[in-house]
């Protein structure tokens, strides 16, 4: 009725009016009033229902109101809403026993933050003081969050507005088989040319000087591009030379996004310290953290680690995360992702590959899977080209839009769509959305050229 018209206009105009949005212009940007969401779906003040195929920022593993995860923080918010981080308190040290009996090797201290970035900070504020080093080699496409030190080693567009950022932090290239920065032709022959660049960036930069290599386990906005068997591992070798940390970003990856509770966990690779947030309580309150080697932790044995947070360790963040291991644990989420990429996913995007000339590569693994899409299969010629805006991403923007007409909230970036659902997502929903992309993909066919 006219009343939730009137309401649908009075959010939107809070909004507008108010509220400063991230990386996003502050006049005349579409948004849409939510009002509420449940399991996969979400749906706005007008009826509009959107299947989630982004998980929201890719956070949302357990998908929207889980049952568990509300009654969790309703009873901890009755109980024991915030206690400062010097004191114990049950829910934060059973999360951080919970997480250290799931990480791999001899990881098995944590430290809290409220999200990816502060994790990403202090892990590398953890590398420096361990090593008495003072640089950072981080890939090219790579995102590590928006405060000034994890802006730095980001590799993306969204560093270049925020420069200089912080001293120390040099970029190298990561592996890509479909935009093989060394010319490589197979998967094996890339990660070969991939370790070989970085010896030798390690080798200029002087290996006394570096503090350690931080790497996405799996690179996740800039394409869910999959590290090749045996990278890690040489990664590991490279850092074990020559006495540098290897920290793994697992923001996103981690906390069963690719079917693992840790991503290092499928090439069977032990870092020195994680870096997580988002899966691991699906964001219903913030929280984030490290996951530290007995050595790193070692160095702050009888000297004091010069940092901390407010909230670390918020109590109603760390009961959503006891709650959501549980539930990852009693409903076999980590199978149930396996079984979804490999039996419904791949095959789907495969087949949409054969269909549609438009997809240029299919990747992924669990529920972490991204389509690039060309103009042209031979020169693969982006959809839209590098970092376009405006009139040059409308291509993108188009395919973004038909996903919506389908009832199906997509995750676009760049020349690429990404299928990021949430873990629990049902067999059907799944195949819904897959329907969807399908259908939006004759829109990008529209663009092809080749
Ligand atoms: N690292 C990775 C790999 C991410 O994907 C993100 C967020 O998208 C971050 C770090 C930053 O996390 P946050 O936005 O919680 O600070």
């Amino acid at each position: 009725g006219d009343a939730e018209v009137a309401g649908s206009e009075r959010i939107l105009a809070d909004d507008q009016e108010h509220v400063f949005r991230g990386w996003a212009r502050q006049v005349g940007a579409s948004s849409l009033a939510v009002v509420g969401a449940e399991g996969c779906w979400f749906w706005d003040h007008d009826g509009n229902r959107y299947l989630d195929f982004a998980s929201q920022q890719v956070n949302m593993n357990l998908g929207h109101q889980h049952p568990r995860l509300v009654a969790a923080i309703r009873e901890q918010a009755g109980r024991l809403c915030m206690v400062a981080p010097q004191f114990a308190v049950d829910v934060r040290g059973e999360l951080a026993r919970m997480i250290a009996e799931r990480a791999p090797g001899d990881l098995d201290k944590v430290f809290f933050t409220n999200g990816g970035a502060e994790a990403v900070e202090h892990a590398v504020r953890m590398a420096r003081l361990h090593t008495g080093r003072h640089k950072v080699l981080s890939c090219y496409r790579s995102y590590h969050g928006a405060t000034a030190g994890a802006l730095t080693l980001t590799g993306d567009p969204r560093r270049w507005p925020n420069e200089p950022g912080i001293p120390g932090v040099v970029h190298f290239f990561g592996p890509y088989p479909y935009r093989s920065p060394f010319h490589a032709t197979d998967e094996r022959q890339e990660c070969e040319r991939a370790l070989a660049h970085l010896v030798e960036v390690v080798q200029l930069e002087g290996p006394g000087t570096v503090a350690a290599v931080l790497v996405e386990t799996v690179v996740g906005t800039n394409g869910v591009l999959l590290p090749p068997d045996g990278y890690l591992a040489g990664l590991r070798e490279i850092c074990d030379q020559h006495g540098i940390l290897l920290v793994c970003d697992e923001v996103m990856a981690g906390f069963g996004r690719v079917g693992e509770w840790f991503a290092v966990d499928a090439w069977g690779v032990t870092p020195d310290l994680i870096a997580f947030a988002k899966g691991v309580n699906s964001g219903y309150v913030p929280l984030g953290g490290v996951v530290v080697s007995r050595r790193v932790a070692g160095t702050f044995a009888d000297r004091a680690y010069p940092g901390g947070l407010t909230y670390s360790g918020h109590p109603l963040a760390c009961a959503a995360g006891v709650a959501s291991i549980e539930v990852f644990e009693e409903d076999g989420v980590l199978d149930h992702v396996r079984r979804m990429g490999s039996e419904v996913v791949a095959p789907s995007l495969r087949a949409m590959a054969d269909r549609h000339p438009s997809v240029g590569d299919v990747r992924g693994r669990g529920l972490m899977w991204a389509l690039e899409l060309v103009r042209d299969r031979g020169t693969r010629e982006p959809l839209v080209p590098f970092n376009a805006s405006g009139p040059a991403a409308e291509p993108m923007a188009r395919v973004a839009a038909a996903c919506r007409a389908e009832g199906v909230w997509p995750f676009v970036h760049m020349n690429r769509l990404h299928v990021v659902p949430p873990l629990v997502i049902r067999e059907a929903e799944l195949r819904r959305g897959l329907a969807a992309v399908d259908v939006a993909l004759d829109v990008a066919d529209s663009y092809y050229s080749g």
